[in-house]
């Protein structure tokens, strides 16, 4: 098996973390390994057999100890037949799956995957933020829902489109920066990969003065290219 891709350490101590029983399971689905290794935290791991290539929600993300760890698992025979598994499924009467079906859909509250809402995230934080109006201490429910949900979740579009409502709806001036701060710097760290989503914030910040840490931002990315723009 071609292991260049890994690090000789990465590789001892993805061995030793296999010896020490730290994948938690090894699915072979096709020609993708899935499993959940532990480390300091409990990690998903997927490996493509075809290039040995693994990605993980750890920091470290591709060809790491957890990829190495499952690849391990792979070798030594220790892992399920995913297809088989699903093969099995098959064979079962239809009642026999739907009860499968929704027992899996209730444990894990999957209902978003069928009940479509357009747009819920925007939608809440934009009522959200009317709901400042009412009482103050919605603010810090917003800020709340914006460092948990909706700064990870929501769509280049939502982040900007809820910028003027932002600057609409928080008065208090040291709030707003602290706020606007938080949405630009996302906003810069997806534009490490979408420039288009920049140049739509400068438009903004053209026509809204609060946004004035766009340019602070362009200058510290060094994107100087996006200053004429
Ligand atoms: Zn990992």
């Amino acid at each position: 098996m071609d292991n260049d891709i890994y690090d000789e350490m990465v590789q001892e101590r993805g061995k030793e973390y296999f010896l020490k029983n730290m994948v938690k399971y090894c699915i072979k689905r096709g020609d993708t390994l899935h499993g959940t290794v532990y480390g300091s935290d409990r990690y998903i791991t997927k490996v493509d057999l075809k290039t040995n290539t693994g990605i993980c929600t750890c920091p470290y993300q591709y060809n790491c100890k957890h990829a190495y760890a499952l690849l391990e698992s792979y070798k030594n025979g220790k892992y399920v037949d995913g297809d088989k598994l699903f093969f099995n499924f098959s064979k079962l009467d239809k009642e026999e799956i739907l009860e499968i079906f929704e027992g899996i859909v209730e444990k894990h509250n999957l209902w978003d995957e069928f009940v479509k809402t357009e747009k819920t995230l925007l939608g809440t934080a934009k009522n959200m933020l009317e709901l400042t109006k009412i009482e103050k201490k919605n603010l810090f429910t917003f800020t709340s829902f914006l460092r948990n949900q909706f700064l990870k979740n929501a769509e280049n579009e939502e982040l900007l489109e809820i910028l003027p409502d932002v600057i609409k709806y928080i008065q208090e001036r040291r709030k707003l920066e602290e706020i606007l701060f938080l949405i630009v710097d996302e906003l810069f760290e997806r534009g490490k990969t979408d420039k288009d989503i920049l140049k739509r914030l400068i438009e903004l910040s053209r026509k809204y003065r609060e946004l004035w840490m766009v340019k602070d931002n362009i200058l510290d990315y060094e994107y100087f290219e996006l200053l004429d723009y």
